[in-house]
């Protein structure tokens, strides 16, 4: 597969693919490892995606250091039934909950935590335009509270946390959907870590799910069973059909995250595509980067042109020299490049010098 005719593609989610991960998927369509069943049309009860299944697992295991008591689900509903899911097994009756509120997808969290439960914000940076994640100290955990929730990379507005937050001692629990597998992250800190798989780990419809020992225990009586994790640890993701599809391009990206170095491979990768982006930025007050220096996400890089008038020709330039997914979201506006894993870095040098020639021609 050559790639012919594809953009440099910067869309926030779902985003780009290895090429090669594209390739096995289309080599798999008609028939999955030589089993006779196409990819589309295998039975999940069957040995052939057990293996696959199987398979998903253990490279998440091993790319992220789970600790081997911890559960790891493929789950569906995407990172959004999560925000309501992980308080609901959670929360229990009359529990409490603190929200570190960085940005539009936190502040979607703490609505559905607070249908079941009491969620309080123990950090908001909504007043500054959410242009910077706490540091530890600027706010204090509730005694009461059951949990931490954070969101650890800020998609729309481009943070992120570069260090631990402090929980005050309580467990953490983090939507990681935008940097999972492409920044530092100690599972074992953590007791849910949650992640919608369409921007750094596969196709959009497959959740990634990692739970503790004390999470699967602190589950209630009434939960609704598709809704209940237990359900899903105890059948392996299986109690009903899960996203085969998804769960198999998964595998694949996380085969391809394997043989270019791990985790630690895609920490450096990441980190320079975002140097080389943030230099441009900084380079010249043509351009306006949104997040405060220390905040900044290398997953995706926010801005605007100091003239906003000259956005949608910058919109429309891009696109005509092959560059796509650049237009910011709705709630920031400008400009956003996303650069998760798939992101090769031939596209942000493509990118980069694109900035430099419209800039020398609209400066
Ligand atoms: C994209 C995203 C979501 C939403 O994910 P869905 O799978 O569409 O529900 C939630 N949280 C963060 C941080 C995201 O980036």
């Amino acid at each position: 597969m050559t790639g012919a005719g594809r953009v440099h593609n910067f869309g926030a989610g779902p985003a780009v693919l290895p090429l090669e991960v594209v390739s096995e998927v289309a080599e798999a369509l008609p028939n999955l490892s030589g089993s006779g069943f196409g990819l589309l049309e295998v039975s999940h009860r069957s040995g052939t995606f057990q293996n696959v299944i199987d398979s998903a697992e253990e490279r998440v295991r091993r790319v992220l250091s789970v600790p081997d008591d911890y559960h790891v689900l493929f789950l569906q509903g995407g990172a959004s039934t999560q925000f309501y899911m992980t308080a609901l097994n959670l929360l229990g009756n009359e529990g409490k909950a603190d929200f570190l509120i960085t940005g539009g997808w936190s502040q979607k969290a703490i609505k559905e935590a607070g249908r079941v439960g009491d969620a309080e914000a123990a950090w908001d940076g909504s007043d500054d335009g959410f242009v910077s994640v706490p540091s530890n100290g600027d706010y204090a955990i509730r005694d009461e509270a059951g949990y931490m929730h954070y969101t650890s990379n800020n998609t729309l507005f481009g943070t992120q946390f570069h260090h631990l937050p402090d929980s005050g001692g309580k467990p953490r629990v983090v939507d990681a959907s935008s940097d999972i597998c492409g920044t530092p992250l100690d599972v074992s800190s953590h007791d849910l870590v949650y992640a919608g798989a369409q921007k750094n780990l596969g196709p959009s419809g497959v959740t990634l799910v990692i739970l503790s020992p004390w999470a699967v225990s602190k589950i209630g009586e009434g939960v609704p069973t598709m809704l209940d994790y237990r359900t899903h640890v105890s059948k392996g993701s299986m109690f009903n059909t899960p996203n085969t599809f998804g769960i198999f391009v998964l595998d694949r990206v996380m085969a391809w995250v394997e043989r270019n170095g791990g985790l630690e491979g895609a920490i450096e990768r990441n980190r320079k595509k975002a140097s080389l982006l943030y230099e441009e930025l900084d380079r010249t007050p043509f351009w306006a980067p949104h997040a405060n220096t220390d905040s900044r996400s290398v997953m995706n890089v926010t801005w605007r042109l100091a003239n906003h008038d000259l956005e949608p020709a910058f919109l429309e330039e891009a696109a005509a020299s092959g560059l796509g997914g650049l237009k910011g979201h709705r709630s920031v506006g400008g400009i956003r490049a996303s650069m998760y894993n798939g992101c090769p870095i031939e596209s942000v040098e493509a990118l980069v010098s694109f900035m430099r020639r419209f800039e020398a021609r609209h400066g």
